[in-house]
């Protein structure tokens, strides 16, 4: 027993390296979307995230925005639990046929106004699904899409380049602090 304790005292613990310095550029990207939010809708931005068919890669990045290392929701970005609460619906994947009604009814439940972002390139054209029996097609082909991510998968940063983008767009472009 003093053995072990002995060890884990002397061991490092086994975790991810600290985000590297040239990152404070993903900080500043954070602030600028909640200002953003601020402005356009008096609060930060609420998101529903909509799984429409995806390999769940797209998820891993959006889940990331969350981790210890992005950590977004200092920044004011947060993720709902209901469409009723959310702002924005970020939608992964070509949408199947399983997934169709659900993706609908999400939108119907979404306040207005409210944003569609398609998430990762399989959203915005079906991607590696092309052709697929299961699916009815790209997201914009379900609800009206404000913006496309792309990628396979598009990096956290990409997300919150694109959320910037997409408010940008809506209200003008974000003045600096
Ligand atoms: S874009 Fe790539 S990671 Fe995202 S759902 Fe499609 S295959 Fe998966």
């Amino acid at each position: 027993m003093r053995r072990l304790v002995l060890k884990n005292l002397l061991n490092r613990p086994v975790t991810e390296r600290a985000p590297a310095a040239g990152d404070a550029g993903l900080a500043e990207l954070a602030e600028a979307l909640d200002r953003a939010a601020r402005r356009k809708l008096g609060r930060s931005l609420a998101i529903r995230e909509v799984d429409a068919g995806s390999c769940n890669g797209c998820e891993l990045e959006i889940h990331a925005l969350n981790n210890a290392i992005y950590d977004v929701e200092r920044f004011g970005l947060r993720f709902a639990a209901s469409p009723r609460h959310a702002d924005a619906l970020l939608v992964t994947g070509p949408v199947t046929h399983n997934m169709k009604v659900a993706l609908e009814r999400t939108y119907a439940a979404t306040p207005d106004p409210k944003w569609v972002i398609a998430v990762g390139d399989c959203a915005a054209g079906c991607g590696v699904f092309e052709g697929s029996y299961a699916i009815v097609g790209a997201v914009e082909k379900v609800v009206p899409v404000d913006l496309h991510i792309r990628g396979c998968p598009p990096r956290p940063i990409d997300l919150l380049r694109g959320l910037i983008a997409l408010i940008d767009k809506a209200t003008g472009p974000v003045a600096s602090k």
